[in-house]
């Protein structure tokens, strides 16, 4: 995925030895034996996984989108089924997805891999999946001063899967418009109706 594996989150690597005792420490809270062969790694393995799924904590999601100019397109960009994975900061379970990025430039365009940067170190944290949303809508409006921007984030939550209500296979759908889109029901169409193709 673009950008996944760019940056790292280097609080992690330099707490690595902490981090490790602690995840070792809750292995024996839930009843294991933290010396049997499979779990003799899984600290280490934790921690290195941390420092891949939090790495987006090390940027700041407006500097990842690289703004080149054209001042000729003014009209509707889309950039669908841009795959996530996230950390539901409720449980740190994880949930994932796609998200949709539309948006009118005026004057002011961002490389379309790098929404998928803004997406991944928005999504590489500690989140709810509206936050993801508002944020990805209200960073692209801050930094490209687009005419408007709709976001619509799909994501599958394990922990609505996996505990508590145990509902697998429901889906959360949020959006998020600015600009153009706020006033215009039929822009908001457009985008959905060329979601589906
Ligand atoms: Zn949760």
């Amino acid at each position: 995925m673009a950008g996944a594996k760019d940056y790292s989150n280097k609080q992690v690597s330099d707490n690595r030895e902490q981090v490790e005792h602690h995840v070792r420490e809750i292995l024996k809270l839930i009843g294991e034996n933290v010396e049997r062969e499979g779990l003799l790694d899984t600290p280490a393995r934790v921690t290195r996984m941390y420092e891949e799924i939090f790495s987006g904590y090390a940027v700041d999601p407006r500097d990842v989108l690289g703004v080149t100019f054209d001042e000729q397109h003014e009209e509707l960009v889309i950039v669908k089924d841009i795959v996530y994975y996230s950390q539901c900061e409720h449980h740190m379970a994880p949930f994932f997805g796609v998200a949709h990025i539309g948006y009118i430039p005026s004057g002011k365009i961002a490389g379309l891999s790098k929404l998928a940067r803004l997406v991944d170190a928005v999504s590489r944290r500690l989140q709810v999946q509206e936050r993801i949303t508002s944020q990805i809508a209200d960073i692209l409006e801050e930094v490209l001063k687009p005419h408007g921007v709709m976001v619509v984030v799909e994501g599958e939550h394990l922990c609505m899967c996996a505990r508590g209500v145990k509902k697998p296979g429901s889906k959360t759908v949020t959006s998020a418009v600015r600009g153009q889109f706020r006033q215009s029901s039929a822009l908001r169409s457009e985008f959905l109706e060329l979601l589906k193709r």
